[in-house]
């Protein structure tokens, strides 16, 4: 049995799902993780982050199969990355959606099922 559908069979809402779930990961940069916002001091004895708030970073924080990992955003990537971040968050939101629609349609292909043990 192959996993693959036709459009034709899908409901309206699916497709739209589908179709824009496809253009997003052809078009948009994408990045799983959190973003932190941290303060920090370079250690610079007349820099003014010795006395004062510290110098802000923003930190890519990625947990990859239970191990942290994490990257400094250079200042210059931060517009970039936060955009990254927030696509990867609304694919997701779409796959989820499109992984319930899958849910349902198992349910309703297991009661048609012969083979029902
Ligand atoms: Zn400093």
């Amino acid at each position: 049995m192959t996993s693959s559908l036709s459009r034709a069979k899908l409901s309206a809402g699916e497709r739209e799902l589908r179709s824009q779930l496809a253009q997003m990961v052809s078009s948009k940069r994408f990045l799983r993780g959190a973003l932190s916002e941290r303060s920090s001091k370079c250690g610079k004895r007349n820099c003014r982050c010795a006395t004062g708030e510290g110098h802000a970073s923003l930190y890519l924080v990625q947990n990859e199969n239970g191990k942290i990992r994490q990257i400094c955003v250079p200042k210059d990537l931060h517009e970039l990355v936060r955009k990254a971040v927030g696509e990867f968050q609304q694919m997701q939101g779409l796959l989820q959606e499109v992984s319930e629609l899958e849910w349902k349609r198992l349910q309703i292909e297991k009661r048609s099922s012969r083979s029902d043990v």
